[in-house]
């Protein structure tokens, strides 16, 4: 039997459906209109298309966004000052710093300078605090993590119980997913580069979540049978078919797991879309906050 396919891209769609409805009700009921802001630092031109992408969701979605690029070698003093100011400026409700920042930059510093309230990356220390703290309740939850978690909460309502396995800890998928599927009572191994007889581990994995930027590492001879496979991973292989002369796959092996697994995201299509979506969502739940 072949898995049930999650389709990332039309859930993302029904998400953004929802989101453009909110704000036209807002604009009826005479309210401004929810603002993004987008800084972007250097010429990263993954990072240039990202942005892109984001304003173009807002204006699809009614949102108001304002891009500010600043050249790789700006200053600390000079950024942070940019995302202060953002930060009082009433338009914006939302604040995104496309990470990650050119070398020599303080991530964390750009990001306490981040309104709390207008976090919609979820990336401010005090949220990322909040997300890892019993009882806590962060303001804003960082967007791929958040459609990882919506997808697969629509495959299984409940996550009680569940052995779920992320491969990956970094700051921005792998750790916040993890603190999220431990909120949701799940029982959580975190995989890294360190991490010993790695398939053996995967295969005890009701729910597997990839994030280690490894194209295809995943084998389907590593997945539980049934198991709910979230694929985060974005990675380029030559192919010469293509006119780009490359293509998209995952951290998971699809054609191998699709065979084995319960449910599974495709790359692209899965995850990509839903980063996007929860991003919209935030910044419109920034501007309700703001009312
Ligand atoms: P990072 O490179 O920051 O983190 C990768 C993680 O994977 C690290 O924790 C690393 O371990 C671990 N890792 C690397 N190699 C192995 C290995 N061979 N075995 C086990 N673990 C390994 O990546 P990101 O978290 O930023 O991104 C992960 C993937 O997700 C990328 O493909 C990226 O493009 C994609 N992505 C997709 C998004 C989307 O919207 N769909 C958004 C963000 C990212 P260690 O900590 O020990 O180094």
């Amino acid at each position: 039997m072949t898995a049930k396919v999650i389709d990332g891209k039309a859930i993302a769609e029904q998400i953004r459906t929802e989101v453009t409805n909110e704000v036209s009700k807002r604009a009826t009921a005479g309210l401004p209109r929810p603002g993004l802001a987008t800084v972007l630092v250097g010429d990263n031109p993954g990072s240039q298309s990202y942005v892109r992408s984001k304003q173009k969701a807002c204006k699809e979605a009614g949102i108001e966004s304002f891009g500010h690029e600043l050249p790789a070698d700006v200053s600390q003093k000079e950024l942070e000052g940019l995302v202060v100011s953002l930060s009082a400026d009433p338009r914006v409700n939302g604040i995104l710093v496309q990470l990650p920042l050119p070398a020599g930059l303080d991530e964390e510093g750009v990001l306490n300078a981040v309104a709390l309230n207008k976090d919609v990356d979820g990336f401010h220390p005090v949220n990322i605090g909040r997300l890892a703290q019993k009882g806590r309740e962060p303001l804003f939850i960082p967007c791929t993590p958040a459609g990882v978690m919506y997808m697969l909460n629509q495959e299984l309502p409940s996550l009680e119980g569940v052995n779920a396995v992320v491969l990956g800890r970094s700051n921005i998928v792998g750790m916040p997913v993890a603190l999220l599927l431990v909120r949701a009572n799940a029982t959580v191994t975190i995989c890294h580069s360190r991490t010993k007889n790695l398939a053996d581990v995967v295969r005890q994995a009701d729910v597997l979540v990839a994030a280690v930027g490894r194209a295809e590492m995943v084998r389907g001879s590593w997945i539980k049978p049934g198991a709910v496979v979230i694929d985060v991973g974005i990675n380029r292989v030559e192919d010469a078919s293509r006119p780009r002369g490359y293509r998209l796959v995952g951290d998971v092996a699809y054609d191998e797991a699709v065979q084995v697994a319960g449910a599974i995201t495709p790359v692209p299509g899965g995850v990509g879309p839903m980063t996007i979506a929860m991003l919209l969502r935030n910044t419109l739940r920034a501007a309700e906050i703001a009312d």
